[in-house]
């Protein structure tokens, strides 16, 4: 087989601002050790997240200038409707600024007090605003989808078993939904089946309950089921999605993911009545309906995007450039989440730093040692990002302790990534030198964003 090429070639560059390991000691001793407080040109590959990081295709730019800045009833929001209709085969589109947006105006109207959320995992922000409701979330992955090394095909899953067993022990009344997140990207980017989206969907129909999908990387899940599911390889991306979408009442969306826009999002619902609540709360958070805290512009973006992202092409580059990275490490040893995710390589922090306890942030302090040694900026994903603390003000880990290097969407090339590589592995070889880090600062929601540490000595 030859190689994968690019589906594309560049006619706009940036550069990358080199520096080196001192200046870069010296930065991150500046930003407390949490590289979300850096600036980011002192960063020299950025992946940091997938997240509205993407390059925006020549037509997507050309829509740009197309975008029609109307406030009420502009052809750029019909366009996104339209997109976003074709995908979901919802009835009512509500575009956000971004996903989180969504997810605030919908959990604010189904959440609440004594409400749950039950999801294979709940993303950061999407966690975040069910708790902030009032609402608990609960995450019951598959088995698999917890054990970082064994390798199977759809480590995304939800445990249905584990949920019919909380219907049973619980009752629905408390349920206000089950979210699917595709592909979960808490949990290693793992895609989730369209078996087992199926099957949720029939557990909550015979409940009663709804069923949301958190549809980030719906492309990418897509794909996945095509390459991966018996009975798909010959569907196209678009007749995969159209199915997905089929067994949900409702999605939200990010559209700075599989949607290739730098900013944009959207809440999508077969509810009639819930429709309107939303949008009422629309126009007083976000904006008038036709275009809900986006500029025309960036509706366009999203439109053209959103049919550019289910291209063939596009995702077999995509997936196997993650997967090329993730080779690369794995043949030197070093320990990820099995098999590479869709956006993401995630590195297990614990087995790779086996000498630092929880609760001294091995994850954190490997995205230290990434950014020292190669200016590379990941994220941690574990018990900095999702840890709680006892009554006694003890740590209550994550359960896994991941860096999470996210690929940005058409960005960087092979030697780019080939770099990358070369750098984890250095870090791999002197990893019984990295120290811990203890939190000298912190908010009480989503704290990795703004935390401050310090090292241990
Ligand atoms: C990014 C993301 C969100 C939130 O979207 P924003 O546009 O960042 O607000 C929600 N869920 C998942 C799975 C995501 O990856």
């Amino acid at each position: 087989m030859k190689t994968i090429i690019e589906p594309f070639r560049i006619k706009s560059v940036e550069p990358i601002h080199f520096n080196d390991e001192a200046y870069r000691k010296e930065a991150l001793r500046n930003a407390f050790y949490n590289p979300f407080l850096l600036h980011s040109d002192d960063v020299m590959i950025d992946l940091l997240t997938d997240s509205g990081t993407g390059a925006m295709s020549s037509a997507q730019w050309a829509g740009i200038m197309i975008g029609d800045e109307s406030y009420a009833g502009s052809p750029s929001f019909y366009r996104f409707e339209s997109a976003v209709k074709d995908i979901t085969g919802m009835k009512t589109v509500i575009p956000t600024h971004q996903g989180r947006a969504a997810e605030k105006i919908l959990f604010s109207i189904l959440g609440g007090k004594d409400k749950v959320f039950i999801s294979n995992t709940l993303f950061d922000t999407t966690r975040a605003n069910i708790e902030f409701s009032g609402a608990t979330g609960i995450d019951i992955v598959c088995p698999e989808g917890k054990l970082p090394s064994v390798s199977a095909p759809f480590k995304g899953n939800i445990d249905t078993a584990a949920l019919q067993q909380y219907i049973t022990d619980h009752g629905t009344e408390n349920i206000a939904m089950v979210i699917i997140t595709v592909t979960n990207n808490s949990g290693g980017g793992q895609p989730v089946s369209m078996a087992n989206i199926r099957e949720t969907s029939k557990i909550c129909k015979e409940h009663g309950l709804l069923m949301y999908i958190d549809a980030c990387r719906f492309a990418e899940n897509a794909y996945f089921i095509q390459q991966r599911e018996e009975g798909y390889k010959d569907k196209s991306i678009k007749e995969i999605a159209n199915e997905m979408f089929s067994y949900a009442d409702g999605a939200t969306m990010s559209a700075k993911k599989d949607a290739f826009a730098n900013i944009g999002g959207f809440l999508a619902t077969n509810d009639d009545k819930l429709a309107i609540e939303c949008r009422n709360l629309l126009v007083i958070t976000e904006g008038f309906p036709t275009y809900g805290g986006l500029a025309g512009r960036d509706l366009e973006a999203v439109a053209i995007g959103l049919k550019e992202v289910m291209e063939q092409s596009y995702l077999e580059y995509r997936i196997r450039s993650t997967a090329y990275l993730a080779d690369k490490i794995t043949a030197a040893g070093v320990p990820i989440v099995q098999p590479a995710g869709g956006h993401a390589v995630y590195i297990d922090a614990k087995a790779f730093l086996s000498h630092l306890p929880q609760n001294q942030y091995p994850g954190q302090a490997l995205v230290c040692a990434l950014y020292t040694k190669g200016g590379i900026r990941g994220v941690e994903i574990g018990s900095l990002m999702f840890g709680k603390y006892d009554a006694n003000h003890e740590l209550i880990p994550a359960p896994m302790e991941l860096v999470r290097l996210a690929i940005p969407r058409r960005v960087y090339t092979q030697s780019h990534i080939d770099y990358v590589a070369e750098v984890i592995i250095e870090v791999f070889q002197e990893r019984h030198t990295i120290k811990g880090l203890k939190i000298i600062e912190e908010a009480p929601l989503l704290r990795h964003f703004t935390a401050k540490l310090d090292l241990l000595s």
